[in-house]
């Protein structure tokens, strides 16, 4: 059995060391995290797990009255939080955003490029201003935020960038009138791609996750709520997402757990997207 035993924990048995502690390579102690976005719904989900797992976050938001309640929320639960108000759309919130992170902790390790917006008009009725302002949060942001997080990354040979993208980039969810989202998350898809692949080997991960329809206030505006009905029986789940439902994933993502895992598009949609 001895023999046995020292055979089996050698970490050269073929096919690698299984003694792995899976639950410890999912702990974020020590990361610095940020999440844009974080003042609700889904980034305030990210933030919360991503704190839970053991990393410090900063809460990024446009307003900061939500950014501040989230991280005063974290800080109940013992975890380092601070709030950033701040517009991702403009280059310079980005690099004040990562300054201020790197000043009160010193660097960076998970970004979490999570805000997004959705508008929604017939194909043909999208204004240009629509248009442009979808692509603009929802991947123009990325852009910013991944080549400013990814810069400090790279430097310190170590980083995980996870991007919110959307089962919009997949399919086209019948009966959403949502031209410029969808092709604005197809692109988060794509850039996460590119640079999952360029920067995998010099230590930074880049993945994205798509979620499906999920009960946030996203899809209680006005202008969606006629279609939520429909929505649900388009779902082989038979229901909408909850943010819980999504957590797991972005810590899995963070962590070390996901090291061999890049470019990756983790769909979580209730089957929705094979129906
Ligand atoms: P939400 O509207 O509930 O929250 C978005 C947050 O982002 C808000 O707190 C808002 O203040 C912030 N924000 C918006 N623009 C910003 C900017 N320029 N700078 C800084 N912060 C900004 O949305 P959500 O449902 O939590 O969605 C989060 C992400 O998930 C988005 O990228 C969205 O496209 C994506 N998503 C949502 C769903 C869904 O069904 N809710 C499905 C798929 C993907």
């Amino acid at each position: 059995i001895s023999i046995l035993r020292r055979r089996v924990m050698k970490d050269d048995v073929f096919g690698g060391y299984c003694g792995c502690r899976i639950l410890d390579r999912l702990r974020l102690d020590g990361k610095v995290a940020y999440v844009t976005g974080g003042g609700q719904g889904i980034g305030r989900a990210f933030a919360h797990a991503l704190g839970e797992a053991g990393a410090k976050v900063a809460i990024v938001d446009l307003m900061l009255r939500k950014a501040e309640a989230v991280a005063y929320e974290l800080l109940l639960k013992g975890i380092k939080s601070i709030a950033i108000a701040a517009d991702v759309s403009k280059p310079e919130d980005v690099q004040r955003i990562l300054e201020t992170i790197v000043d009160r902790w010193g660097t960076v390790h998970i970004a979490c490029n999570n805000a997004g917006v959705n508008m929604n008009s017939a194909s043909e009725d999208t204004s240009l201003e629509e248009w442009d302002k979808t692509f603009s949060i929802n991947l123009r942001v990325l852009f910013l935020c991944c080549q400013a997080a990814g810069r400090i990354m790279l430097n310190q040979g170590y980083g995980k960038i996870i991007n919110t993208a959307s089962m919009a980039s997949l399919i086209v969810p019948h009966p959403q009138k949502q031209l410029a989202y969808n092709a604005s998350k197809a692109g988060v898809v794509k850039l996460t791609q590119t640079l999952g692949t360029e920067w995998i080997d010099r230590g930074v991960r880049v993945n994205c996750i798509s979620p499906g329809i999920v009960d946030t206030a996203l899809i209680h505006s006005e202008d969606l709520k006629p279609l939520l009905q429909r929505w649900l029986t388009d779902i082989p789940a038979g229901k909408l997402a909850q943010v819980t439902d999504l957590q797991a994933a972005a810590v899995y993502l963070a962590s070390e757990a996901s090291d061999y895992m890049t470019g990756h598009n983790l769909v979580i949609e209730g089957g929705q997207s094979l129906w």
